[in-house]
């Protein structure tokens, strides 16, 4: 069992009670009253937020009294001899549980009077609590067996900051080697996996706040990220794990999409964002860490900037299956992880940018041979649709700013290229923007002249925040037909889901979770 604790860490009284009320609604299945927190703490400043607490819940709500000291990472500086007082009446008080550093416990003083306490009153748990505000813990699992010699009925708490996604697996095989009431996740971006994964892997309690400026440590999530986009209430132990490996991850649509596909399908899977910073050596790493684990029932990657090539090389070295236009691109945009870790490599984006482009012209994959289309940009995307086309038979040519690069990938690809001055000449009927020139925030930019816009067009713009472009604006005025962004993204998420599930995902449900993330901002 996994609780959802929720800290109240308020200045006073009044702002405890409409945080609580808060913490409440959201759905917290502890409150975490968080004492240090408070201003002029005194004992009946607690005991009145221990009421507090006890009196808004309509039925017993476990409470963990916490004074935490200033050193490892408590709000104010309250003297020792104060936060131990305050401990040993939040027992008699009736708490249900009292949070104690580890390190502080080990002072004889401070401890009898706990054992005192607790000896009053056995309903209340200790927990004992080690905090790393800085990188891992010199040894976790020596830390954690320190804990229960010292106190073996006590909850070891282990919180260490994840510098690397990486460090997590540390915290994983704790929690995998262990059994019964202990409290092990990361702090930190990259230890954001461990927080929401806690109750896959059985911690007591993982923590959310109650909004954004409520959170009490670096990577909290909120109460709603956990419980809506995460679907906390849904995993257990067999829940199987996807996600996107990329840096930045934070704005990623694709956590929102899958698991609301899942959701949809009522499937034990959760997605995740995997935040993967540094190069191929990072990258293997995480990809070798996740293999010696099966236990950890990871199924399939999205893979995006900057690893689509490390995804690619990997695969190669370990033998496992590329999709044959996939390695031509030079990168994957999908793996599965199939039995004993074997894995298979896809590009989804190329396929999802020719079936929205055969689908809007009502023509299939052969029609497109000989088809005149000009691509402007020679990036990434570029190079997924420049390969599916010319795949497909399309003469292409490209047009970038950079023209050494423009130039390479037109030479790689048997196409034509040009300047970006060339543009205003293009004769084409099909003309796709590979480039970022228009997207969110600079909405007011487009690629191309609009006075070159011709109705017989069909225009791509691959661009899909915002989803209408002043570009496919533009197009539409001039009477062409147009594709957004969104449908390539959208088919290149279908394309990944049924590689994963092997079943179709909704794609009105996709556009729809889409529009409302891009809508929140
Ligand atoms: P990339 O590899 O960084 O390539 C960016 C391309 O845009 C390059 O050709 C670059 O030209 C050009 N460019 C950027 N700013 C420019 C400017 N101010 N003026 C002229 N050219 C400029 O990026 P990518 O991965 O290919 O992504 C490109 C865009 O595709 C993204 O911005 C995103 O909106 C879109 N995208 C869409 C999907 C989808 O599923 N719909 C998926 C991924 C990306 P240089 O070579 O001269 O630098």
């Amino acid at each position: 069992m996994t609780y959802l604790a929720v800290p109240i860490a308020a200045q006073n009284l009044d702002r405890a009670r409409r945080q609580i009320k808060a913490a409440l609604e959201a759905g917290a299945e502890i409150l975490e009253l968080r004492t240090d927190y408070l201003e002029n703490l005194t004992i009946d400043s607690v005991k009145n937020l221990i009421a507090e607490a006890k009196n808004a819940a309509h039925q017993p709500l476990p409470i963990i009294v916490t004074c935490r000291d200033g050193k490892q990472g408590g709000a104010r500086a309250y003297p020792e001899q104060l936060r131990n007082e305050i401990l040993a009446e939040a027992v008699r008080a009736g708490c249900d549980f009292i949070d104690c550093e580890y390190d502080n416990f080990l002072s004889t003083e401070l401890q009898e009077k706990i054992k005192a306490a607790l000896a009053d009153r056995s309903k209340t748990r200790l927990i004992l609590s080690a905090h790393d505000f800085k990188s891992r813990f010199e040894d976790v699992n020596g830390l954690y067996q320190d804990i229960l010699t010292v106190c073996p009925t006590a909850i070891p708490k282990l919180i260490y900051t994840a510098n690397h996604i990486n460090d997590c697996f540390e915290a994983f095989d704790l929690l995998r080697n262990t059994s019964g009431e202990r409290i092990v996740f990361c702090m930190g971006a990259a230890g954001l996996v461990s927080r929401i994964i806690a109750k896959k892997l059985d911690s007591f309690v993982t923590f959310a706040s109650i909004n954004a400026e409520a959170a009490t440590a670096p990577g909290q999530l909120t109460i709603e990220q956990l419980k809506g986009l995460y679907r906390c209430d849904s995993i257990d132990s067999d829940t199987e794990l996807f996600g996107v490996i990329a840096d930045p991850v934070g704005h990623s649509l694709s956590p929102a999409i899958h698991n609301a596909c899942f959701d949809d399908k009522g499937m034990n899977k959760l997605y995740l964002p995997l935040l993967v910073e540094g190069g191929r050596t990072e990258f293997d790493e995480f990809l070798d860490n996740i293999i010696l684990r099966e236990w950890l029932s990871f199924k399939g990657f999205s893979v995006t900037i900057p690893h689509k090539q490390n995804a690619l090389d990997f695969v190669k070295a370990k033998d496992g299956f590329i999709e044959p236009l996939a390695e031509k691109i030079g990168a994957v945009n999908t793996l599965v992880v199939g039995s004993g870790g074997k894995l298979s490599a896809y590009n989804t984006d190329y396929a999802a940018a020719l079936d929205a482009i055969t689908s809007t012209m009502g023509i299939t994959r052969a029609d497109l041979k000989d088809l005149p289309v000009a691509i402007i940009g020679a990036g990434g995307v570029s190079r997924a649709i420049v390969a599916g086309l010319t795949d497909a038979g399309a003469k292409i040519k490209i047009y970038n700013r950079t023209i050494k690069r423009g130039e390479k990938l037109a030479a790689e690809f048997s196409c034509d290229f040009a300047p970006l001055d060339d543009l205003p000449n293009v004769e084409t009927k099909l003309l796709i923007n590979c480039t970022s020139i228009g997207m969110y925030p600079n909405i007011e930019a487009t690629p191309f002249p609009q006075a070159g816009l011709k109705k017989d067009m069909l225009v791509f713009d691959t661009v899909y925040n915002p989803a209408e472009t002043l570009l496919l604006k533009q197009a539409k005025q001039a009477g062409a037909k147009t594709i957004d962004g969104l449908s390539m993204f959208i088919n290149q998420a279908l394309a990944q889901f049924k590689l994963f599930t092997n079943t179709d995902g909704n794609a009105k449900l996709m556009r729809k979770t889409i529009c409302d993330c891009l809508s929140k901002g």
